[in-house]
């Protein structure tokens, strides 16, 4: 494990802001681990873990409790479930992507749609990571993970994760650290039936229909890298966290509204009907490219915000709240952010755009949730 004291946290972000972290670990071996729990006694409260930083807002003073970058990699098939499906145990720092590939290249289905989502597989249960009609909650059995309240290793079984929209458990918490996780998957020559119409249209095939595995996940790469929605398709746009906002729930009377102006609605396995955060956006009369705050615009791709030089961790809150505000105003609808705010934030800086108290509450020592 390597130990950093003021390490800029910006570099660890796709953002690409915020300030240092008081003390940074970076954990490449799960042996390690004990060794972070000792370091951590000298801190109240729990330390902040990060993976990939690509759904994450650090404050610009940064950290002050210890920030656990999680680094392991590997991924193992140990067995079968009971229902035949193929069980694969992978270390919480192995990148999401390495995953996707392997799972598709063993002819497994069950994550080929996640393909193209940045981040590592840790953080899959925290928002319950999901795209183009999959969702961790699909495929996840248990992890295991430090409980920092009661300061032991835990196995969670999938129910206790409290999987649902882009939440769980997890979301808004700072008690677990996940440390390795296990997902069950089916052998099978053709995936998941295409649900999404841009997938369907890419590989000219009707809604509904199946294909392989491998064919599906060309196909959602193809649609996502036109969005701008893969790091790196765009250089002028490479500073993202994808989506800023959670798409909202919709009321049926809502729905039949926003139908009728064009919007774009989905239904998801929660039964929650849910319109696009992007269209909102858009409806709301947000041009793309244009500036929204100092250094904060909107993406050339699609309806997100990106960071440009100059850009600050208050200046991209600040442009949160003009969006919200500005849609809420136009449409009537109230978006919240999906993204996590990390380090020290000033109370009143990051709840000033939060509808919802546990949803984008900062994780930062200071107002730690637990
Ligand atoms: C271009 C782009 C496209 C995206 N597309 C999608 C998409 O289609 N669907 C989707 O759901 N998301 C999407 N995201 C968001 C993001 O990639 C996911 O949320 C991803 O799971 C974050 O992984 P990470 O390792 O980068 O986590 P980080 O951003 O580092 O952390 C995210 C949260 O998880 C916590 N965390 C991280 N690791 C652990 C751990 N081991 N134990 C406990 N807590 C942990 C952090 O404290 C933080 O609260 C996209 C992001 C980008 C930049």
């Amino acid at each position: 494990m390597r130990v950093t004291h003021g390490l800029p946290l910006a570099g660890k972000t796709t953002l690409g802001m915020g300030g240092p972290a008081a003390v940074f670990a970076d954990l490449q071996d799960l042996a390690d681990f004990p060794e972070f729990v000792a370091l951590t006694e000298a801190f109240p409260g729990a330390p902040t873990c990060l993976g990939a930083g690509s759904n994450v807002l650090v404050a610009d003073v940064g950290c002050s409790s210890p920030v656990l970058r999680m680094d392991t990699r590997g991924v193992r098939f140990v067995g079968e479930a009971a229902d035949g499906r193929t069980l694969v145990e992978v270390q919480a720092g192995h990148p999401l992507s390495d995953l996707v590939d392997t799972t598709v290249d063993h002819g497994l289905t069950g994550m080929e749609m996640l393909t193209g989502i940045p981040g590592t597989v840790g953080a899959t249960p925290v928002q319950n990571v999901g795209a183009y009609g999959q969702e961790i909650s699909d495929v996840l059995v248990e992890v295991t993970a430090w409980d920092w309240t009661a300061r032991r290793r835990v196995t969670l079984d999938a129910a206790a994760c409290g999987l649902a929209h882009r939440s769980s458990v997890f979301k808004g918490s700072s008690r677990w650290t996940l440390l390795t996780l296990v997902f069950a998957l089916r052998k099978s020559a053709l995936g998941a039936p295409l649900t999404y119409r841009m997938v369907a249209e890419q590989l000219d095939m009707p809604v509904g229909s199946r294909v392989p595995p491998a064919e599906a996940a060309q196909a959602v790469l193809a649609v996502r890298r036109r969005k701008g929605m893969v790091l790196g398709c765009s250089d002028a746009d490479r500073r993202t966290v994808g989506s800023v906002f959670f798409s909202p729930e919709v009321t049926p009377a809502q729905a039949r509204r926003l139908q009728d102006e064009g919007a774009s609605l989905n239904r998801f396995p929660d039964g929650s009907t849910r319109v696009s955060a992007s269209w909102l956006m858009r409806r709301a009369g947000f041009a793309l490219g244009s500036p929204v705050a100092e250094g904060v615009r909107v993406s050339h791709l699609h309806h997100t915000l990106v960071a440009d030089e100059g850009a600050s961790a208050a200046g991209f809150t600040e442009a949160i709240g003009v969006v919200v505000q500005r849609v809420l105003e136009r449409t009537g609808i109230h978006l919240t952010p999906e993204i996590d705010f990390l380090g020290d934030w000033p109370q009143e800086g990051a709840s000033c755009f939060c509808g919802e108290p546990r949803q984008g509450s900062p994780k930062g020592r200071r107002f730690a949730t637990e």
